[in-house]
């Protein structure tokens, strides 16, 4: 017998997520467009209104040394530190909208506050976590705060320094807090039984499918890279077609075949870009010589990718050499998949499949998420998955991003229903 929220008690949820998210949305460093950096006063603010608010659903709450507010519920039934651990992060881009993180942590306070309102009996606790740098927006380190929770932190990051010089260690300080406390922030593994992470899909394949809600299957890996193609400069007007080395007539051959390449791993959902392209010496009546362009390449499996980058190598080297010109690759970040737990996947797909969503079409729609999480963090510490929810056009990081109360509400719905089910495995 489920407690989940039925359709109605869901649009009360939905409605009362977005008033929740309007308010946090509303806590910004500046008037006219929402920025929340973390360890700022503005982070002060949201982390005290968050408290507020796990308080008034039943949960004691604490900070950790790196503000991460942990909101802790105690079900009747749970003994002993065991622990399920839900959470998101309420740091911003700049110029961001309301939903990308904070919506994660709503839904996770919403839930719980549905669960203790109905005294759900339960093997573990729950903890909502609220961490405060996803984003990297402030220092160059992101995901310090779920590092943190999840005993990884490194501390070399404490020396980075945001825009105005303040380190990261200063920072700490003005919020109140002690470096020193940070190893006292981790989750010990016999505590974390799993984390879940409800978020915006921030992408449009959800909404293209006409579906509200989907279960993600990896973080994906990224490997990064420059390449450099050299040729040699000429003058336009005086050198023959057939006798030019134009760097950036092969750098656009190679382009085609990164887009190419790609395209032939889309079962495993890669995507590669070219962001970046620079050509020198950059004059309108001069042959390009050099070439300077970025590869940005994700993909859901590892090996894929690494089979994808030797193969675009080699095409490069086949379209350098027919052209007579040379290419060299500059890797300068690489990132792991981070899978998500299969067994967790299976559940928030049945959770999803028991709320009985018109169009659903009886099963749960699984993809991988293109964009890090803190679920990617966590999962170093404990089991860990995500459930995406549709937001509308793919837009995020953007003050026009929006999910509907309707699917917020469903995704409360989900959660509860997974807590359910999560329940049933651990007894
Ligand atoms: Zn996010």
């Amino acid at each position: 017998m489920t407690v989940s929220p039925a359709k109605e008690e869901q649009s009360a949820i939905g409605a009362r997520a977005e008033t929740m998210l309007s308010e946090l949305g509303a806590i910004s460093s500046e008037p006219n467009r929402l920025i929340r950096l973390f360890l700022s006063p503005e982070h002060r603010r949201a982390a005290d209104l968050i408290t507020g608010w796990m308080k008034s659903a039943g949960m004691s709450v604490a900070e950790d040394a790196l503000g991460t507010v942990c909101g802790h519920w105690q079900p009747p039934g749970a003994t002993g530190k065991r622990r399920l651990l839900i959470g998101s992060h309420i740091d911003t881009v700049i110029d961001a909208g309301r939903y990308d993180g904070p919506l994660g942590v709503v839904v996770g306070i919403l839930a719980v506050k549905h669960l203790a309102s109905r005294n759900v009996s339960l093997p573990f606790g729950i903890d909502v976590l609220a961490f405060g740098d996803e984003e990297g927006s402030r220092f160059r380190s992101t995901l310090a705060s779920s590092s943190a929770c999840a005993g990884i932190f490194d501390n070399a990051s404490l020396a980075f320094a945001d825009r105005n010089g303040v380190t990261l260690a200063q920072a700490i300080e003005t919020y109140g807090k002690s470096a020193a406390g940070i190893p006292a922030a981790a989750y010990a593994r016999e505590e974390a039984a799993a984390y879940v992470e409800v978020h915006i899909e921030q992408g449009p394949v959800l909404e293209a499918k006409n579906l509200p809600l989907g279960v993600v299957t990896a973080i994906v890996g990224q490997s990064r890279m420059r390449v450099v193609v050299l040729g040699e400069a000429g003058h336009a007007g005086t050198v023959p077609m057939p006798m030019r080395h134009d760097a950036l007539v092969g750098s656009a051959e190679i382009v085609l075949a990164v887009e190419r390449i790609a395209k032939t791993y889309s079962a495993d959902n890669m995507v590669a870009t070219v962001g970046r392209i620079e050509a020198s010496p950059g004059a309108t009546n001069v042959i390009p010589g050099r070439v300077g362009f970025s590869i940005d390449l994700r993909s859901a499996t590892d090996s894929m990718r690494k089979a994808a980058i030797e193969q675009i190598k080699q095409d490069a080297q086949r379209i350098a050499a027919s052209r007579k010109l040379e290419v060299a690759f500059e890797p300068f970040h690489e990132t792991v998949t981070t899978p998500c737990a299969p067994h967790l996947q299976d559940l928030l797909a049945s959770a999803i499949e028991d709320l009985r969503i018109e169009d659903l079409a009886q099963r749960a729609i699984r993809l991988p998420s293109g964009a890090g999480h803190d679920a990617q963090v966590m999962a170093r510490l404990c089991p860990s998955a995500m459930l995406f929810v549709r937001c509308r056009g793919g837009i995020s990081h953007n003050p026009a991003e929006y999910a509907s109360p309707a699917d917020i509400g469903l995704a409360t719905a989900a959660l509860v229903r997974f807590v359910e089910r999560f329940a049933e495995t651990q007894t």
